[in-house]
């Protein structure tokens, strides 16, 4: 399966482009963890994948945790004594602390100010704040605004619900050869942030629709979910087939001008994560790598001991590192359509590996073969010949059922499309045969049943691993 090619031979500013529209599109949304917002965005999303969408109950038990009242609003304001907006939802939707009970009411700006927060570092900046599951009411304002506010009566109104409702998730489901499955997972519950939350959910939406048209080797599953409780909520829900993910990464804030940043799955040692570094590794950008800490997105609850499923996540800057985070700041200029274009070939470029990333067996393991008898002593084209040589040489020799495909990649410090392509060559002329790791077989053990929800990741590699030919 190549997708990346194809994607290479795309203009890069034209998708870009079509990331970026996407993105302007879903930005004024005013988002939150339930609510009409996020049945909107769901909605844009269907639009150009197949979605189904999840509707949990107010008041539904998952883990720990309950599924909260659904939030809605629909305006909010502060109007100074001679009835001028000071404050206006209408204009931003981050002037209202998200999940803000409802409020009418006169009060002397010393009152006020109780429940009004600002940047004072950033005077032109409006803060992005929630209170998800504490009751209260608020507004965000630039520090500029706020400072231009004087003594005096304020008429405050924050016309928004908090009901019994629902926890609205979307879900995109691409079957594949085998059910085993890769999971990629982003945040939809922010309301007017670009970074976080925007460019996860165009990339996502992009990849799934490139991977729509192909045949695939793994089935991949699209989560589109609130933050945390989203994932909690999907993961109670889905208990006992988790162990069909192989493979997962949360995308998130991919669209601003920094290098890329992987947060390691807590396994630290899972295929996803050597398939990442690999690919970026030779990505051409700067790029780091990162432990896994139980702190960040919802790889959180991916990784959580019951789990522990090889779930990384991907990111650009890390959140909470540059000044724009969670502030009016990461709006549709901090994302660049060219950042977004890059962040979904290195997507591309994983799920390849992903797919093609086999074991193989050397079937004329004595010596090396004779290359030249065969004709795979010069080249096809592409490459020089001596890194088409050089790619066999060291596919025939690691190609010993133990090493993968992935493994050689890394260890020659060729790229893995390099050592792909020579293991394809060496399979057509019969020197080379393969064996499934985990998946493609058909007769691997999933631990899919409903009395073994063991994670895939605790089946011993002998459970995994199956011949072939
Ligand atoms: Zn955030």
């Amino acid at each position: 399966m190549h997708i990346l090619k194809e994607l290479e031979q795309t203009d890069l500013a034209e998708t870009g482009g079509e990331l970026h529209s996407f993105a302007a599109e879903l930005y004024p949304i005013c988002r939150s963890i339930t609510g009409d917002g996020i049945r909107r965005t769901l909605a844009l999303i269907q639009n150009r994948i197949p979605l189904q969408i999840s509707e949990v109950p107010t008041g539904t038990a998952v883990f720990d945790w309950t599924v909260p009242k659904e939030w809605n609003i629909r305006d909010a304001y502060i109007k100074d004594s001679s009835g001028k907006k000071v404050v206006d939802f209408g204009e931003c939707n981050l002037h209202v602390l998200n999940y803000s009970t409802p409020v009418h009411a006169t009060m002397p700006l010393s009152e006020l100010k109780a429940h009004l927060f600002t940047l004072p570092e950033h005077p032109d900046w409006i803060p992005y704040r929630t209170s998800y599951y504490k009751p209260d009411w608020g507004f965000c304002l630039s520090h500029k605004q706020f400072s231009a506010l004087k003594d005096g009566d304020y008429e405050v109104c924050i016309d928004s619900s908090l009901e019994n409702g629902h926890l609205t998730y979307g879900e995109c489901y691409l079957p594949g050869a085998s059910t085993d499955e890769v999971l990629i997972s982003c945040h939809a519950c922010h309301p007017s942030l670009a970074n976080d939350n925007l460019s996860g959910l165009t990339v996502a939406t992009a990849l799934a629709e490139l991977l729509s048209k192909k045949d695939l080797r793994y089935s991949y599953r699209f989560l589109f979910i609130p933050g945390t409780i989203g994932a909690i909520t999907w993961l109670a829900r889905n208990r006992e087939s988790v162990g069909r993910i192989r493979h997962g990464l949360v995308l998130t804030g991919i669209g601003d001008a920094g290098g890329f940043h992987y947060k390691k799955s807590r396994q630290g040692n899972a295929e996803i994560d050597q398939a990442v570094a690999q690919i970026l590794r030779h990505c051409g950008e700067a790029c780091e790598i990162l432990e896994f800490s139980p702190y960040g997105y919802d790889e959180r609850q991916y990784c959580s001991p019951g789990f522990n499923l090889p779930v990384g996540c991907l990111m650009r800057s890390v959140w909470g590192t540059f000044p724009e985070y969670h502030t009016s700041a990461d709006n549709l200029d901090f994302i660049q359509p060219s950042q977004l274009a890059r962040s979904l070939r290195v997507c591309a470029g994983i799920v390849e590996v992903l797919e093609n990333n086999q074991r193989y067996r050397n079937l004329s393991p004595y010596c090396e073969p004779q290359l030249g008898k065969r004709n795979l002593y010069r080249s096809t084209g592409g490459e020089a010949i001596g890194v088409e040589i050089n790619a066999r040489l060291w596919v025939l020799n690691f190609s010993d059922g133990e090493h993968s495909l992935l493994d050689i990649a890394d260890r020659s410090g060729m790229p893995f499309s390099a050592i792909s392509a020579a293991a394809e060559l060496l399979r057509e002329s019969g020197l080379l045969s393969a064996v499934a790791v985990g998946t493609g077989g058909g007769e691997v053990s999933h631990p899919t049943s409903k009395d073994d929800p063991t994670p895939a990741a605790q089946l011993t590699r002998k459970q995994r691993v199956t011949v072939l030919d």
